[in-house]
């Protein structure tokens, strides 16, 4: 069975994003759908199916699970034990498990062994200093909260990364809340949502956005100088769904891989370019339509292979996921090849992701892994991309840090839930480190 981490994933249901985001992320899939919705026909759910199902008679031919897409982002009961991101973790499909049950065809052969789910904060899509129920979407302390309980339900399995947007009033000192005592062991960044990553950039406008990143970088070096490393994933190729209020030249200028050299130097960033870059630099070169995309994908993934083969000198310090690319798609064969040979350099680490739920409308994650690890050839080439380079990524030198067992055994102690984290007989791939810790199996890294 071949062992997977999925690197890159969120843990969102339509109750986690304002109604207004939700309409435009159906309308970036469905563009057709987008006239028919509203944010308060959103609400109801038979009615966006409707929508989605009678509008285009095709649709349920080309976009095969967008029926239980919808159903797993509105049922009720998504932290629960019993909810979707419980058939996610056991068994790999961002579903309810009724239709899990009902779409599984053929044996498991994949088993994913972690996921980190990347936080997501809507503050701009919103328009809105705080978001709150009456505008559709869950307030964010307590999407950090069920990120919290999830971490703790599964702790050999979830590790999310803290949303980190400079212009959320105390993001500060909810990150080191989040970190310190919440579980969470990255942080997740997106500019495209209107910033640059880089405090020192001189088109800053807004000086709480500068303030705010000086203490985000500031931070990650106080952590590193006590031998914690923070990871970073951020948001790399053309499309940005987060990015609602924004035309798609200001994304592109904010997403620019070129914003984050100096202070990836400078700050010795352990970084994951989210999505390397996007799938659009295999377009057609004499199709005019797609020229910017195009040329935008393939400047992206030039910074990062030229930031990877100068820093990833004896470190491992800048990675890129290759998330959000469906089987389904036209041009997936020609990317896992490209990836394929991505994967002979050694300085390139390339990991597996997903972004479930959203390659979950026409393709189950089972079938997703399945493309990967037949186009990609050798062993060695494999356990990089699935599973060694997600370790490195999250774990510096194989070490579990302090601040996350320090959360589960708290989190555990009297009332905990769920299983004893200290019980790692069935996880493959951490072992207890001797002194009271945990790293993980040096056959890994
Ligand atoms: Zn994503």
């Amino acid at each position: 069975m071949r062992k997977a981490i999925d690197i890159h994933c969120h843990f969102n249901k339509f109750d986690t994003m304002p109604d207004r985001y939700t309409v435009h992320l159906i309308g970036n899939q469905f563009p057709f759908a987008e006239k028919h919705l509203t944010e308060t026909c959103i609400k109801n759910k038979s009615l966006v199916n409707h929508i989605l199902f009678k509008s285009v008679p095709v649709i349920s031919k080309k976009f095969k699970y967008l029926d239980r897409l919808i159903n797993s982002l509105r049922v009720g009961n998504f932290w629960g034990k019993d909810g979707v991101l419980h058939t996610l973790v056991s068994h790999g499909e961002y579903m309810i498990r009724r239709d899990y049950m009902a779409a599984k065809h053929g044996s498991k052969r994949h088993d994913v062994v972690a996921y980190t789910p990347l936080m997501m904060d809507f503050i701009t899509a919103g328009n809105i200093e705080e978001l709150r129920r009456e505008h559709g979407a869950m307030p964010f302390l307590l999407q950090v909260y069920e990120h919290a309980v999830m971490s703790r339900y599964y702790p050999w399995q979830v590790f999310p990364f803290f949303h980190f947007h400079p212009e959320r009033e105390g993001v500060v000192s909810l990150m080191k809340q989040a970190v310190e005592e919440q579980g969470f062991v990255g942080i997740k960044i997106y500019p495209a949502m209107g910033f640059y990553p880089d405090p020192a950039d001189p088109r800053h406008t807004d000086e709480k956005v500068r303030k705010n990143l000086v203490a985000l970088y500031g931070y990650i070096r106080e952590m590193a100088g006590k031998g914690i490393i923070l990871p970073i994933t951020t948001h790399a190729q053309y499309s940005a769904t987060q990015a609602v209020d924004l035309e798609m030249h200001e994304t592109r200028e904010f997403t620019d891989i070129a914003n984050w050299k100096r202070v990836v130097r400078d700050y010795d960033l352990k970084i994951n370019f989210g999505h390397y870059g996007g799938m659009d630099f295999l377009r057609d070169p004499n199709d005019p339509k797609h020229e910017r995309a195009r040329e935008f994908s393939l400047a992206c993934r030039e910074h990062i292979q030229g930031l990877m083969r100068e820093l990833n000198n004896g470190k491992k310090r800048v990675f890129a996921d290759c998330s959000a690319h469906s089987p389904m798609d036209d041009n997936s064969e020609a990317y896992i090849r490209q990836v394929d040979l991505d994967l002979r350099d050694e300085k390139l680490l390339l990991m597996y992701g997903t972004d479930l739920p959203v390659v979950t409308v026409n393709t189950l994650n089972n079938d997703y892994i399945r493309a990967y690890d037949s186009g990609i050839t050798g062993e060695k080439a494999k356990d990089r991309f699935f599973m060694s380079n997600a370790l490195a990524f999250l774990f510096e030198d194989g070490k579990i840090p302090r601040l996350r067992t320090d959360f589960l055994k708290q989190a555990y102690g009297g009332n905990g839930v769920g299983p004893d984290p200290a019980d790692v007989s069935k996880v493959s791939w951490v072992k207890p480190d001797g002194q009271g810790g945990f790293r993980v199996d040096p056959k890994y890294l």
